[in-house]
C-alpha cells in the first residue's frame, strides 16, 4: 500500500504479440517501466483491478507522458463500477495539454477481451471495494508434426495451412488428415489475484493456471488483520494456488512491515512448492 525503498507500487505488464497490457498503475509506474526498459508508448490496454489509490495513482502521470510523447493509439482502459469519474477525476487534475484518445470500458463478471491468440476474463474478489481477478487464457494452437509430413514428402506447401486448420488435404493422391498431421499445443492460463480476503470462489476461477501471481499481504500469524481488511496471507494465497492445482506462485503487494519478504515465500512453501515472491522489475517468459 506504501511504497518503500526496494520496492514500488503495484503494476504488472503483460506482453504478448503487439499486445501490452498494464494490470494497475500504482504511482511511479512510468519511472520503473524506464528503468525496466519497456516503452510506455507500447501498453495498449490498461486493466485495473479496484479504485484503490495504491493501485491507480499512477494513471495521471503516464496518461500525461503518453500525451507528451505522441501516443498514437486508443488506449483502451477496463475497471469496475465508477470508472467514468474516476478517470474524468484524474484528468482534470492538473492541465494536460496533449489528448490522448482513451476509451472506458466498465467491467463485470466474463469475458473483457478476445483476440486470435487468447483471452481475458475477469472474476469478483472479495475485498472492502469492488475488486476483479483476471485471467489471460491463450487458445489451443493446432501445430504441425514436420516428422509426420516428412514421410509423405510434404515440406512447404499451401496445403500444409489447410491442415493447420484442421481440414485434411489429398496430397499425391494420398489423404493425410489433419488429426494426424499436427499437434494440438494447449494454450497457458495466468491468473491475476490482486487485493481480496480468502474466499473459496477464487479457487474455482484459477483452476490449473500455469502461473498465478497472487497478492500476500500479510504473514498468516497476522490472519486477522488479512480477514479485516481482506486481504490474503502467504499461506492463504499457497492453499489457493495448491487446491487450483495450479503450477507456479509468484506472491506480490507485501505490506511495508516485511522488509525482508523471505518469511512469506518460505510460509507459503511449506503449502506450494513452486512460490516465489515478485521483486521490482521481475520478469517472467512462459
Ligand atoms: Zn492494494
Ligand atoms: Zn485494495
Amino acid at each position: 500500500m506504501q511504497p518503500t525503498k526496494e520496492r514500488n507500487l503495484s503494476s504488472v505488464l503483460f506482453s504478448y504479440s503487439s499486445e501490452n497490457i498494464l494490470i494497475d498503475c500504482g504511482e511511479g509506474t512510468q519511472r520503473q517501466m524506464k528503468i525496466a526498459g519497456l516503452k510506455p508508448t507500447r501498453i495498449n490496454r490498461i486493466l485495473i483491478t479496484h479504485w484503490h489509490g495504491d493501485h491507480v495513482l499512477g494513471l495521471g502521470g503516464l496518461i500525461r507522458y503518453l500525451g507528451a510523447n505522441e501516443y498514437n493509439n486508443t488506449l483502451y482502459i477496463y475497471g469496475p463500477k465508477g470508472i467514468k469519474d474516476y478517470v474524468k477525476n484524474i484528468l482534470n487534475s492538473c492541465v494536460f495539454t496533449d489528448n490522448v484518445k482513451i476509451e472506458l470500458i466498465e467491467i463485470k463478471e466474463g469475458l473483457i477481451f478476445e483476440n486470435k491468440d487468447f483471452y481475458i476474463e475477469s472474476f469478483r474478489l472479495n475485498h472492502t471495494e469492488v475488486c476483479y481477478g483476471f485471467n489471460f487464457i491463450e487458445k489451443d494452437k493446432r501445430r504441425i508434426n514436420v516428422k509426420y509430413l516428412a514421410k509423405f514428402g510434404l515440406k512447404t506447401h499451401p496445403l500444409i495451412g489447410e491442415l493447420q486448420k484442421g481440414k485434411d488435404i489429398v496430397w499425391q493422391n494420398k489423404k493425410i488428415k489433419s488429426r494426424d498431421a499436427t499437434i494440438i499445443a494447449k494454450g497457458k492460463k495466468i491468473s491475476f489475484i490482486i487485493d481480496t480476503g480468502f474466499d473459496e470462489n477464487i479457487i474455482k476461477s484459477v483452476k490449473e493456471a500455469n502461473l498465478i501471481i497472487c497478492e500476500a499481504t500479510y504473514s498468516d500469524e497476522l490472519k486477522e488483520k488479512a480477514m479485516k481488511y481482506k486481504h490474503l496471507t502467504a499461506k492463504q494465497a499457497s492453499e489457493i494456488a495448491k487446491k487450483a492445482k495450479a503450477k507456479r506462485l509468484i506472491l506480490t503487494h507485501f505490506s511495508q512491515r516485511y522488509p525482508d519478504v523471505k518469511e512469506l515465500e518460505k510460509e507459503s512453501k511449506k503449502l506450494f512448492k513452486n512460490t516465489t515472491c515478485a521483486k521490482d522489475f521481475m520478469k517472467i517468459i512462459l
